[in-house]
């Protein structure tokens, strides 16, 4: 028998499926419906991108020089603009021509490195609850991945000792992600040693997902991974201009650290892509080294949603921790629901959008996660909606 022109490759038809789906199909029929509806679900800033950086931009547009093909790598004083970046705001020193990386948006970075260092049948560990991309990423490399899963109990910090010496011999990749999307955790310093001890004692790769470092509050700044003693020996750090920015939409980031792990997902990214439009990467030179009152600014505008959501909730009866950083408010569903029908209840009967738990993975079971990305106004009418729809 031939295959059906159309079907689908195995590494495709073997993805989880999208569990997301009848949830955005509720949202629209909400929305049909003429509700309006209140969207806490997708973690994108609302605000726009700071004007120094279009100005960057708008003039890097009109240059004939950069209509042209970019270097694989990034532009030196792309690469520059990063090390300096990351000497300024964690003390990590970087050399740009080995070190540094751009990507095209960080997702990109990740979805990407298991091709470089994973081989069929071997093992990623992947945080759960996480960004989907780990576990993607890694199946489409024919890896297998390996669920940490983070409890309260423990943090949301994996616990590695928990992890068996026969896990441990196939791994070859760590996924690591603090500030935390979902569960808004930060990790402490003794945790990045540990990883860095588990690290190098099997011979894993680390790659610590930074994308959150720049939202904090109460002045508590998140570090880097690669602050830690031999961090750099054993792994990279991945980061986005994104959410720091307000960058979402320019897809520019980069990734940092161990050379050979820079240059074997170089090697990959030379195969499939071409590099990031220069002037972009003129616009993300102007982030990283101009003004940064913008991203002050955020941070309190993201601080006050927070205590505003978090007040909110409490007043409605719901249980969650109040974030240290991100923009995410993860929250325990009550009694008597699971993740997928307290979304439900949320959006039927109080016209309220947010991510499931369990979308995260199966140790996101019993949570519920919302974005602080509209304005303050929306998040106490989001939760007095939710106060008169839990009190009925
Ligand atoms: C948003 C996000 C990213 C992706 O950022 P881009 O640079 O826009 O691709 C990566 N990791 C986590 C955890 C995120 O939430």
């Amino acid at each position: 028998m031939t295959a059906q022109p159309f079907e689908l490759a195995r590494r495709l038809k073997g993805l989880p499926p999208y569990l997301f789906a009848k949830l955005d199909e509720l949202k629209r029929a909400e929305m049909a419906k003429g509700v309006d509806v209140i969207a806490l679900g997708v973690g994108d800033p609302d605000e726009p991108t700071p004007k120094n950086i279009l100005e960057a931009m708008h003039q890097a547009v009109d240059r004939p020089v950069n209509h042209q093909y970019p270097s694989y790598e990034g532009m030196p004083r792309f690469r520059e603009a990063v090390a300096r970046w990351y000497r300024t705001r964690f003390g990590v020193t970087l050399d740009p021509a080995g070190e540094v990386l751009s990507l095209i948006g960080s997702k990109e970075g990740i979805g990407h490195i298991p091709l470089a260092f994973v081989n069929p049948g071997e093992v990623v560990l992947v945080p759960d609850p996480g960004y989907p991309v780990y576990e993607i990423s890694t199946l489409l490399a024919g890896g297998e991945p390996h669920y940490m899963p983070l409890t309260r109990e423990n943090d949301f910090l994996p616990d590695l000792q928990a992890i068996s010496q026969e896990v441990r011999e196939r791994s070859r990749l760590m996924f690591l992600n603090y500030p935390n999307n979902p569960t808004a955790a930060t990790a402490p310093r003794e945790f990045f040693e540990a990883a860095v001890r588990f690290a190098r004692d099997n011979g894993i790769i680390v790659c610590h997902d930074a994308a959150y470092t720049e939202m904090y509050f109460d002045g508590k700044r998140p570090r880097s991974f690669l602050e830690v003693d031999g961090a750099r020996e054993v792994g990279v750090e991945f980061h986005s201009l994104s959410k720091t920015y307000n960058m979402t939409g320019w897809r520019v980031g980069f990734v940092v650290g161990a050379a050979p792990v820079v240059q074997g997902l170089g090697k990959i990214k030379t195969n499939v892509d071409s590099g990031i439009f220069q002037a972009i990467q003129e616009a993300g030179i102007e982030a990283m080294t101009g003004d940064q009152s913008a991203v002050a600014r955020m941070r309190t505008l993201y601080q006050e949603r927070r205590d505003t959501l978090v007040a909110g909730l409490r007043a409605a009866g719901l249980h969650c921790d109040s974030p240290e950083a991100t923009f995410y408010v993860w929250v325990d569903v009550p009694e008597g629901y699971t993740s997928a029908s307290f979304s439900e209840f949320l959006l039927t009967r109080a016209g309220i959008a947010a991510t499931p738990g369990n979308g995260f993975g199966q140790a996101g079971e019993g949570y519920i996660r919302f974005a602080l990305t509209v304005p303050r106004q929306r998040l106490a009418e989001a939760a007095e909606r939710i106060r008169k729809a839990l009190s009925r």
